[in-house]
């Protein structure tokens, strides 16, 4: 029994699904013309962890998350760097796909492209027309927002509320300053891979629309679960469900709606301006192992906001060398693994997913009781009990929290311990002596030998294996 909090009814609610044992969520996915941020991560990660906890608890699932790849900014972006959309998206797909592997992101049962897409829009945009919801006007096309009696109960906002806090576009076109597009005629500079045909003329997509297209192509027009970031739920998903319910006059489309917290970096807003904009691959430049960052990520109840501070990252780090130093001497084929095969593999993890852990996942993923268990667990293996060994290992691949580098380095035999110890005393001194050409000399000699050297608060020295 799973209980989760739900947007859409504002309380928690036991998860049950339409058809027996199988859950079908949906999870807004990246655009993709900037590399993944921090905030754009947490969301990744957030529901890859609600994605490894479904598999456990039910026979199917089937998770879709799309790829916008259609889209005013990635025309932005083509048009300021100079280069084609599909040069962008391509770049950026590929970005994400390393990102997010680094992280031990699962990929989900299905990534539609939005391009791949069109016809299905197309289609939908034009029941709306049909059913008195849209309209055409200056070659666009627009939902009819006071067609729909229910518009803004989503997000609990009244019209007006909306007009003044959603900065919405005033168009002489618009009947309604919150009549949002469904279909944008194309600018007569536009990238020809950003324009496509329609009955309406050559143009591209709202952005609302790709996800209800593709939420019910995969999915069917009811579904269980649709989840996003939440800065999505307006007007970003009060519009998908206003032209999905409105094309679909039967369906409810999602019956369950999850939001993550939003990310701010030392108490701030993560933004370009301010200067204190992080992406995965930032502190992945930096030898911050993927896991220690999921686990930073995942760190704070999903629904919560999230701070990103050094302090946050080291305690990460700590746990993460703790939980890998407790588990050595065992499985040395683990530093087989591949990042894409994560997640329960008997020939890797021997033990079980610790039920309690599962327990709390249970309950609106507790986070706060999983990493406490996680702690406690690596405690008791410290103080002899070897029998859970295998369950913590295998808790923690459940979790993606595994590192197979990690276990390697805590499996260093003795003797390159010493040595690997003697040449960070050495260079301590030297820095002491601010000699910086020796420390930095025996720096880049134990990277040569594979070791990475990490400084960490507080003016010590971690060491790492580097893949
Ligand atoms: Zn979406």
């Amino acid at each position: 029994m799973i209980r989760l909090f739900n947007t859409l009814t504002h309380r928690e609610e036991i998860i049950s699904t339409i058809e027996p044992n199988h859950l079908k969520i949906y999870v807004c996915g990246p655009t993709v013309y900037d590399r993944p941020h921090l905030g754009n991560a947490r969301s990744v990660v957030v529901y890859d962890l609600f994605f490894r906890f479904f598999r456990i608890v039910f026979s199917h699932v089937t998770y879709v998350r799309n790829i916008t790849d259609v889209d005013d900014k990635i025309n932005e972006a083509a048009k300021e760097q100079g280069v084609s959309i599909h040069e962008i998206t391509q770049k950026n797909i590929e970005h994400f796909y390393a990102d997010m592997d680094a992280l031990n992101v699962m990929r989900p049962t299905y990534e539609p492209r939005a391009t791949n897409h069109i016809a299905e829009m197309i289609v939908i945009i034009e029941k709306l027309i049909k059913n008195g919801h849209a309209y055409e006007s200056a070659g666009h096309v627009l939902f009819d927002v006071e067609s729909y009696k229910n518009y803004g109960t989503f997000s609990h906002r009244n019209l007006d509320e909306m007009i003044a806090g959603a900065r919405v576009e005033i168009a002489s076109y618009k009947k309604n300053p919150l009549d949002f597009v469904l279909w944008k005629p194309a600018d007569s500079d536009d990238d020809i891979s950003s324009i496509f045909d329609s009955p309406w003329g050559k143009g591209r997509p709202g952005w609302h629309i790709e996800c209800s297209a593709m939420s019910s192509k995969y999915l069917g027009d009811d579904f269980d679960i649709h989840g996003g970031g939440v800065d999505l739920q307006f007007p970003h998903h009060e519009n998908e469900i206003a032209q999905s319910r409105c094309a679909n006059p039967k369906s409810h489309y999602a019956k369950f709606w999850i939001h993550n917290g939003f990310l701010t970096v030392n108490g701030e807003k993560m933004s370009k301006s301010l200067k204190n904009f992080i992406t995965v691959r930032d502190l992945l430049d930096q030898g911050i192992s993927g896991v220690v960052i999921r686990y930073f990520l995942l760190s704070t109840h999903y629904r919560k906001p999230l701070d990103f501070s050094n302090k946050a990252l080291d305690d990460a780090k700590k746990a993460i060398g703790k939980f890998h130093e407790v588990l050595t001497n065992r499985h040395p084929e683990l530093t087989n693994r591949h990042p894409e095969l994560t997640n329960r593999h008997p020939e890797l993890v021997s033990g079980s997913i610790a039920q309690p852990i599962l327990d709390y996942l249970s309950d609106d993923l507790n986070i706060a009781k999983v990493i406490a268990a996680l702690h406690e667990m690596a405690k008791e293996i410290k103080s002899g009990n070897e029998a859970i060994k295998e369950n913590f290992a295998a808790t923690l691949d459940f979790l993606g929290l595994l590192d197979a580098n990690l276990l390697t380095k805590s499996q260093t035999n003795d003797v390159d311990k010493n040595h690997i110890n003697s040449q960070i005393a050495l260079r301590s001194k030297f820095k002491q002596e601010k000699n910086f050409s020796e420390a930095d000399r025996i720096r880049d000699d134990l990277l040569k030998g594979g070791i990475m050297l990490e400084d960490v608060a507080g003016g010590g020295i971690i060491w790492k294996k580097s893949s």
